[in-house]
């Protein structure tokens, strides 16, 4: 167990050093801003979309490591998904870092399971559920802007 955490760790350092789709995506079909007032993070996040899959998402903010870390990896692991995948997982993540079920889903949560250990930690589950949070409400920003019919 402390070899995972160990490792876990070196994930979560890595992608808060050199977080992935980081920058603002010019000319996005979406966008919303986030903020976690109990550590002061604070993130962007654009998207573009193929149809209804994800072709582009990109973020930028400054946080905690545990919320850069959680945006890069959530980008990553959205990029390609449908509207409705990504929604899903967004839900996996949420029941995995706040319930104490062991039975984590590690096929579909991927990497993403580097998070599981931040549900001891209170204060740390916004940091890491401010990027989905903010995933979600760029989605409504689209639906807004999207919905011609
Ligand atoms: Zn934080």
């Amino acid at each position: 167990m402390n070899d995972l955490r160990e490792l876990y760790q070196e994930v979560i350092l890595d992608h808060n050093k050199q977080p992935r789709n980081f920058g603002k995506l010019e000319q996005a079909n979406c966008h919303a801003e986030g903020y976690n007032p109990l550590c002061g993070d604070r993130l962007n996040i654009w998207m573009n979309f193929n149809g209804d899959v994800i072709a582009d998402v990109n973020f930028l903010g400054s946080g905690c490591a545990i919320s850069t870390a959680s945006a890069s990896l959530m980008t990553d692991a959205v990029k390609g998904k449908t509207i409705d995948e990504a929604q899903k997982l967004c839900e996996r993540f949420k029941d995995m870092i706040t319930s104490d079920t062991e039975e984590l889903d590690s096929v579909e949560l991927g990497k993403l399971v580097v998070f599981a250990g931040v549900r001891e930690y209170p204060a740390r589950v916004k940091c890491a559920s401010l990027a989905w949070h903010t995933l979600l409400a760029a989605f409504k920003d689209n639906n807004q802007i999207a919905t011609t019919e």
